[in-house]
């Protein structure tokens, strides 16, 4: 059933209404009146991140009129995809679901390595250490020697040989994969966006509501809930936040962090948005231990918790993080200025591993958000009362590797060719209380 402020009949096309918070009507009278117009495109994908560009660019493979909008722009400073850089691993633990789909995006990273003027993809390798025994290295082992995908442990003598410029203080042992490591964040979408372009796709700058913003449209509870009593309705359009309409059969919101905001009688509680802090330090003035050709991109894991980081990747210098939640973050308001605490925990971090960047100069700082779900799947599954509706995201801290795989699976999700529908991806188990279980 639908809301009682905006009440809307059974499979009735309705227009949503746009401009974030500037121009609201009610979808009434919307759709008395005039018939909506035929859709100009196949889809419209309403965000240009890297789960948005690889949807997008698989169903103009699919021979899809594919639109792609966002706000802000491919990628940008905001966005979760805007970053420089993001590691790249099939080290997942138990989750072999997202080892297969690392693994089988590294095939379309490197497509796009070759396409681009500079790299996307880093191939400085990846190392995962631990201090202790953790059943995750174990499972890890496990399911890559199920998939036949290659994994060095490397013993702690090894580890001090191969990266004397580290302190392995308390570390046991490592795992290491030489084919992947960094992903340039912001060029490979960008990248991706023009490929998508020059094929034939269309992109634009623009805005869009979501049918469940406030006072913008109908309202749709969750799967199970009212969802299902109104089930089968058809979202006809959309309008930016410059008037114009966007009429296409299928609408993927792929909005990263803004989906809760956009669907918030849906996601508000099941999407969560955290604060991060990303760290660029100096290395020492002549010294290139810290770049790529002698360390690989890294993570420290205890216990689930992670600090990580990049080599002095294209001379930006080494990047350091806390892979730890964050605050509730804001995407549109949020302070993007890192905290002194944050600079001063990163720093006790370099003390203890790379002791000779401890006291080194900051250069550049990053806040950015996570989006994510309660245990970290993500959300790639149809809203329960648009059927016309789909929602790519809730990247959890750990999408930008698998967007290729998200976008493959979107695209088939969208297009009705997936036989069976991934549950992990649905929303009906996306969980209302955060408790992070992929890592
Ligand atoms: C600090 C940090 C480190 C990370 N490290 C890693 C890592 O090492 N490895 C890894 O695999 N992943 C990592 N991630 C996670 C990964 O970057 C994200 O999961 C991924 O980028 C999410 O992409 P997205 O396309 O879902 O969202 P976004 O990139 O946020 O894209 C959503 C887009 O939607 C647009 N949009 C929003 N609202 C509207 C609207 N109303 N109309 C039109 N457009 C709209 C936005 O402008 C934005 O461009 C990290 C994330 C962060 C923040």
């Amino acid at each position: 059933m639908a809301s009682a402020s905006v009440p809307i009949s059974r499979r009735k096309a309705l227009t949503a209404l746009a401009g974030a918070s500037a121009v609201v009507a009610s979808a009434r009278e919307e759709r008395s009146a005039e018939p909506p117009p035929a859709p100009s495109w196949d889809v419209a994908v309403i965000g240009a991140g890297v789960f948005g560009a690889w949807t997008a660019w698989h169903l103009l493979r699919q021979r899809k009129r594919v639109l792609l909008l966002d706000a802000w722009g491919a990628a940008n400073s905001r966005a979760s995809s805007g970053g420089e850089s993001r590691l790249t691993r099939t080290i997942y633990g138990a989750d072999g679901i997202y080892t297969r789909m690392a693994a089988e995006s590294l095939a379309d990273w490197r497509w796009l390595s070759a396409r681009a003027g500079l790299p996307v993809l880093h191939a400085t390798g990846v190392l995962m250490f631990f201090p202790q025994h953790e059943s995750f290295a174990e499972q890890s082992l496990a399911i890559h020697r199920e998939l036949g995908l290659p994994l060095e442990v490397l013993a702690r003598a090894e580890l001090e040989r191969r990266y004397p410029q580290m302190s392995w203080d308390g570390v046991e042992f490592g795992l290491y994969e030489a084919d992947y490591s960094v992903l340039m964040a912001r060029r490979a979408v960008q990248t991706l966006v023009a490929e998508f372009v020059d094929a034939g796709g269309e992109y634009r700058v623009g805005a869009v509501a979501g049918p469940g913003a406030p006072a913008a449209g109908p309202r749709a509870e969750v799967a199970g809930g009212e969802a299902a009593a109104a089930a089968g309705d058809v979202l006809a359009s959309v309008r930016t936040s410059s008037g114009e309409r966007i009429t296409a059969q299928q609408l993927v919101f792929a909005c990263g962090p803004w989906l809760p905001k956009l669907f918030p009688d849906l996601l508000a509680t099941r999407i969560f948005p955290t604060r991060q802090e990303v760290f660029f330090f100096a290395p020492p003035t002549g010294d290139d231990r810290y770049g790529a050709r002698h360390l690989p991109g890294w993570a420290e894991f205890t216990a689930g918790d992670m600090y990580y980081g990049m080599p002095d990747l294209e001379n930006r210098g080494f990047k350091i993080a806390n892979d730890t939640h964050g605050a509730a973050f804001d995407p549109d308001t949020g302070e993007r200025r890192v905290s002194r605490e944050g600079e001063a925990d990163v720093r006790r971090y370099l003390a203890r591993r790379f002791p000779a960047l401890a006291q080194q100069p900051l250069v550049e700082t990053r806040v950015c958000q996570y989006e994510n779900s309660a245990n970290g799947d993500f959300l790639i599954d149809r809203h329960p009362h648009f059927e016309n509706v789909w929602f790519v995201g809730g990247g959890s801290g750990h999408g930008f590797k698998h967007g290729p795989a998200v976008g493959r699976y979107a695209a088939q999700l969208v297009t009705g060719q997936l036989a069976v529908a991934e549950p992990r991806f649905s929303l009906a188990t996306k969980g209302t209380v955060q408790r992070r279980e992929v890592h």
